[in-house]
């Protein structure tokens, strides 16, 4: 199901997918809020840039977020005082803040029609249990000199107990934005390749790159890569320090007046809401449902609630869009940007933005290009990508270590309990034939689809993901069509297809 933003824009971005070798001095590879930012910037720096794209520009995590763009992110200054210091924790608020108008200059030089409107923004509870950690947050965040409020009164269409309120925040359509950034990019002369998905890099010589296309090579001096997930397993191990992290939004007509802010609750079960233009009417987007990529769901708990919700006080609304992503969160809730791995010199990464990408890639992109320029930046620090420091946070460790090991190992010995006939049409199950376990997808019409369900990043047994008819990582969150097509990172390839149909 793909986001409002996907939807209500007109595909006028295409670009031709690479058909022979090409040197760069810089080769981005992923065409997000992150790859196309590093690769603007570059550009207005005169450097030679080409961007490789996988899929269509724009159309993974950053086609379908939320697109709320804040340094709040969500009730984190109490955190990294606690956690990390007082510096620490304002040094990150001062960079993300800066995100924000540094977002606003390329819209205003760029000129970009991207629905850009500034916003206060909201953490709020309706516990009062949970108001002395609002409170908590407002005084740490005024303490690092951003004039927060506390407040009890909101738009929002139910009481609350209190709410933190940050000013100046602001919202906007990403894919007009990543459009704007295409153009930008391509004035200067640099090129934009997408159906290129990249599956090696690999040093040529001290100072040069080589970076694999599935048909061509592109020789670069540096290298950033911007797939959201890093698909390089060794070195960088990066599959050891996140997970990710799905959520889903739905966007709903009302005849009801409409708030204006952008809100987001404090505990569990997280509701997110702002408003969006589209063709001049305000629709209302809610936010929530999250729970680990790969981890069976239900409707009930995913898009269910966000109905629930939004009938609960909109009782003529109308669900216009529905549509869910993911994000990569890191263990100890800090991006990791810089360079990939101390091995690889000159390579550079930036991901784990925990939902809080919009700020989080514009701090990245503004860290790696002073690092291309020799420039000492003066926040690279707080997100140093190669930190070795012990994981804070223990109890997701252990369940990434027992997922992982469980759908290695355990779930592969163990034999699948379905049969074939057991499948409902609709809808997916593992079996096993001969000994060989088969993910089954049949189809509504009885037509059977048969793939390998073992994910191609490190070999995870899939689960079914009956909601979006899709094969899951419960490790590392791949995903891949029932046909076995890869949709999402850090999985690159597709899953083996059996032709099953002359046999049943
Ligand atoms: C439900 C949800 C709501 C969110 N809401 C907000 C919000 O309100 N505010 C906020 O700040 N953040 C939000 N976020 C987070 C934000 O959307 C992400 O952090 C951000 O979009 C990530 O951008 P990216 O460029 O790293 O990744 P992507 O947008 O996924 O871009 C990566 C690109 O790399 C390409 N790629 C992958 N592998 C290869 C390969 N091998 N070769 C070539 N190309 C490749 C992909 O096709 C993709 O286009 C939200 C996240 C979620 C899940």
């Amino acid at each position: 199901m793909n986001s409002l933003w996907i939807n209500t824009l007109k595909k006028n971005k295409s670009f031709p997918s690479l058909s022979k070798d090409i040197e760069t001095d810089i080769c981005v590879i992923g065409a997000g809020i992150f790859g196309l930012s590093c690769a603007y910037y570059l550009s207005k720096l005169g450097f030679k840039v080409i961007v490789l794209e996988k899929d269509s520009i724009g159309e993974k995590t950053t086609g379908h977020t939320t697109a709320k763009i804040t340094s709040q992110h969500g009730l984190f200054y109490d955190y990294l005082v606690n956690s990390y210091s007082e510096k620490f924790a304002s040094d990150y608020l001062k960079v993300n803040e800066m995100a924000i108008k540094n977002i606003k200059k390329i819209i205003d030089s760029e000129k970009i029609k991207c629905d850009f409107e500034y916003q206060n923004s909201y953490v709020y509870t309706t516990k009062k249990s949970e108001l002395s950690n609002i409170k908590k947050e407002v005084e740490v965040v005024q303490s690092l000199g951003l004039p927060c409020e506390f407040v009890t009164k909101v738009g929002l269409p139910f009481n609350i107990e209190g709410a933190i309120c940050f000013k100046n925040q602001a919202q906007f359509n990403p894919l007009k934005y990543l459009y704007g950034l295409c153009n930008g990019i391509t004035s200067n002369n640099n090129k934009i390749f997408t159906n290129t998905t990249v599956t090696n890099i690999e040093k040529f010589t001290d100072y040069t790159y080589l970076i694999s296309s599935e048909k061509n090579l592109v020789r670069a001096k540096f290298v950033i890569v911007a797939t959201h997930y890093p698909f390089i397993n060794f070195p960088g191990f990066y599959f050891t320090k996140m997970y990710q992290s799905t959520s889903y939004i739905i966007a709903i007509d009302t005849k009801k007046t409409l708030f204006n802010g952008m809100y987001i609750n404090s505990t569990d079960p997280i509701f997110s809401f702002r408003t969006a233009k589209i063709a001049g009417k305000k629709l209302l987007l809610i936010g929530g449902g999250e729970h680990k990529t790969g981890k069976p769901s239900c409707y009930a708990d995913t898009y269910g609630i966000l109905e629930k919700e939004a009938k609960k006080y909109y009782p003529d609304c109308e669900i216009l869009y529905k549509w869910n992503t993911r994000d990569c969160i890191p263990l100890d809730k800090i991006p990791y940007i810089g360079e990939y791995s101390t091995s690889l010199p000159n390579v550079f990464v930036g991901t784990g933005f925990k939902k809080w990408g919009m700020t989080s890639s514009n701090v990245a992109a503004t860290i790696i290009v002073d690092k291309i320029c020799n420039k000492k930046n003066r926040y690279e620090y707080l997100f140093n990508s190669s930190r070795l420091k012990p994981i804070k946070n223990k109890d997701e460790l252990k369940n990434m270590i027992v997922q992982s090991a469980n759908s290695l190992v355990f779930d592969k010995l163990k034999s699948a309990n379905m049969s074939f006939k057991d499948i409902k049409n609709d809808s997916g199950s593992i079996i096993e034939i001969n000994n060989e376990k088969v993910g089954i997808y049949k189809a509504p019409n009885g037509k059977v689809y048969a793939v390998k369900p073992v994910c191609t990043h490190l070999g995870c047994l899939l689960s079914w993901n009956d909601i979006d008819k899709t094969w899951d990582c419960p490790c590392h969150g791949s995903r891949f069509d029932y046909r076995g097509k890869n949709i999402y990172d850090p999985a690159f390839k597709d899953l083996e297809y059996y032709d099953l149909n002359n046999d049943y």
